[in-house]
């Protein structure tokens, strides 16, 4: 499989499938996969902060300093600015550990998606891309992750019209091969 291979999109075009590195999408807003303490991380979280620069992490200690004293809560989001990045702004959420999220991982793991779009439609950002959140350090299996992620993106999409493109950046071409496999996007719409 090339670079150029081309995935399906959903719900009319809203949501675009591509193979990528999030820190490259000019987008209004890059989700980052953070852990709790917003301080940086692995994986994601580590590229995104070394592709946007000091403003990101800053702005991140103000956050743990003003709003969460304890850490950002799984499931929740915050926005900051996205630094050097092309994007506008970076979202960070915190994804579900799977080993250790109990019953509510899978509701955990809707949330990010949900409450990070809530925060693209506060914020007036039309566009939004999404690294597979929870599938890589934190070890949920991405066909799982694809159908719990496409039914909360498809329910966020429906009762948010600002939200114009949901662009789903996959690192390796498996990985988006499966996310295709196992969405549950309803197929009227696409
Ligand atoms: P988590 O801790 O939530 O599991 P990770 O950052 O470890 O988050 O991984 C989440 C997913 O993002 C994995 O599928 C991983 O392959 C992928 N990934 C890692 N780096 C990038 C990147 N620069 N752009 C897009 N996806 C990435």
């Amino acid at each position: 499989m090339s670079e150029s291979t081309t995935f399906p999109s959903f719900l009319d075009g809203r949501v675009v499938v591509k193979m990528g590195d999030i820190t490259q999408e000019a987008v209004d807003a890059v989700v980052n996969a953070a852990n709790g303490t917003l301080l940086g991380g692995g994986g994601v979280d580590g590229a995104i902060h070394r592709a946007g620069g000091p403003a990101i992490l800053e702005e991140c200690r103000n956050i743990r300093a003003t709003r969460y004293p304890d850490g950002l809560p799984t499931g929740g989001a915050v926005l900051t600015t996205a630094g050097r990045m092309p994007a506008r702004h970076v979202i960070h959420t915190v994804g579900p550990v799977y080993g250790s999220g109990g019953p509510d991982k899978a509701e955990m793991l809707a949330q990010c998606y949900r409450n990070s779009l809530s925060i693209a439609v506060e914020a007036g950002l039309a566009t939004v891309a999404f690294p597979a959140i929870s599938t890589g350090i934190y070890g949920y299996p991405m066909d799982e992750a694809a159908a719990v992620s496409s039914q909360a993106i498809q329910d966020a999409l429906r009762s948010n019209p600002s939200v114009e493109e949901v662009r789903l950046v996959f690192f390796l071409p498996q990985d988006a091969e499966v996310f295709v496999r196992h969405q549950v996007f309803d197929a009227e719409d696409n």
